[in-house]
């Protein structure tokens, strides 16, 4: 007999499909004109190959990194890496680690990473130190929504789609548990530990 868990049900949308697609247009243009200027200043173009390197961070970015990297008209490779945040028995961040290694070619190289929320700051913070120690020739961070809260660890971000309340939210690329991240919407989650 199969048994199935309870789940807490996802509650009122906070951010809707329409008003996500738009600011994911507006985050690529304003990506594609920054890179437009550091490229110039050595001459290269948003279509010389191998000078930008975007960094989705697995797995809550995924959703948002496709819209957002179908929007930008630059030649780009891409380089996952996974960060474990360590939670507790509530939705709170206690820590962050890297799962595996880094990609070792970003020297010289403009890099963004992408991910999908800034909560405690330690998992961005974590990767921005350690991504800048091989010296990119630029280093952004891109995140879809910046929660409203103190952080942790202070780290600057250079985009951002949405500034939201402290709530934990799901959708878009963003888990409860492992689900939900297809939602396409953003949503509250009703009763979620905080
Ligand atoms: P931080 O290290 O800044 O505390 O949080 C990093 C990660 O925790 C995010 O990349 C995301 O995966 C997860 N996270 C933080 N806040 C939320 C939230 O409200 N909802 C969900 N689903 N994940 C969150
Ligand atoms: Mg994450």
């Amino acid at each position: 007999m199969v048994q199935f868990q309870p789940m807490l049900p996802p509650g009122d949308v906070l951010i809707g499909e329409r008003e996500i697609a738009s600011r994911v247009g507006d985050l690529a243009r304003d990506l594609a004109g920054a890179l437009r200027d550091d490229l110039a200043t050595e001459g290269a173009a948003l279509d010389t190959p191998g000078r930008v390197v975007m960094i989705p961070v697995l797995a809550g970015s995924i959703i948002f990194y496709a819209d957002l990297v179908r929007r930008l008209p630059v030649a780009l490779a891409t380089e996952l890496v996974s960060v474990s945040s360590y939670r507790g028995a509530t939705t709170e961040s206690l820590g962050a680690a890297l799962v595996g290694a880094l990609p070792e070619n970003l020297a010289g190289r403009h890099v963004v990473i992408v991910d999908d929320i800034l909560d405690s700051g330690r998992t961005l913070g974590l990767l921005r130190s350690a991504i800048a120690e091989q010296q990119p020739a630029s280093l952004r961070i891109c995140v879809l929504l910046r929660k409203e809260r103190p952080r942790d660890v202070a780290v600057e971000v250079d985009l951002v789609g949405f500034d939201i309340p402290d709530l934990f939210v799901v959708g878009y690329g963003l888990d409860y548990d492992g689900h939900y991240r297809n939602l396409p919407d953003i949503r509250m989650l009703d009763g979620a530990p905080t």
